[in-house]
């Protein structure tokens, strides 16, 4: 069965991907030139929904979605769904990044953690998605740490393995990450 993925985002692809190929053939949305949906939820639920409908409406096919983001306590949860454009629009990783670490100066509450929702439509009205979460927790630190991965992980720290997720291979990343906690649970809802 091929599933289309609603992500424009290759590490992402490249992660949900390794993790979940012997069960679907994936393919994504950008390969089938399929623009992305625009998020207009206020949950990572909402916006997860909105884009694997949209992208199961235009392909025709069963659609795989997930949308993500870190939770800073001490922010209230800033910034939350809009991770990907905390410091505007078209705001680059290092931007994004340098916000974060401006906002939390002077914070002594450091705690956080990433947050994957990750929907199921057997197609665009599919009136039961499935709906799964995962979160990786961890501490904001002062300044950015390691060169793996992407987005927020040079800042996130897991005190646990004394490391950043951006310390972490991509397949150490992907033993703990919120989006293989999220998948794992997908996976036991289907079953
Ligand atoms: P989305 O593409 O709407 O899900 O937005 C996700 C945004 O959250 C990304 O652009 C990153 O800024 C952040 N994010 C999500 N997952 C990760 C991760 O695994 N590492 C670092 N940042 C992440």
């Amino acid at each position: 069965m091929h599933y289309v993925l609603a992500t424009n985002n290759d590490h992402k692809l490249r992660e949900i991907q390794e993790l979940i190929s012997n069960r679907f053939e994936l393919v994504s949305q950008s390969d089938l030139e399929i623009d992305g949906a625009e998020e207009t939820g206020l949950t990572f639920v909402e916006n997860a929904l909105i884009k694997a409908r949209h992208a199961s409406k235009l392909s025709g096919l069963p659609a795989i979605a997930d949308d993500s983001g870190l939770e800073v306590d001490a922010l209230g949860g800033r910034p939350g769904i809009y991770s990907a454009r905390f410091a505007g629009n078209d705001a680059s990783d290092d931007e994004n990044v340098k916000k974060l670490l401006t906002e939390m100066s002077g914070k002594q509450t450091r705690s956080a953690r990433f947050q994957c929702v990750i929907v199921l439509l057997e197609h665009a009205l599919d009136p039961t998605p499935l709906i799964a979460q995962g979160t990786l927790e961890g501490q904001i630190l002062t300044e950015p740490r390691g060169h793996e991965g992407f987005g927020y992980d040079p800042v996130l720290y897991l005190p646990e393995l004394s490391k950043t997720v951006a310390d972490l291979s991509g397949p150490q990343k992907n033993q703990i990450s919120h989006r293989a906690r999220a998948l794992q649970q997908l996976l036991s809802l289907m079953k």
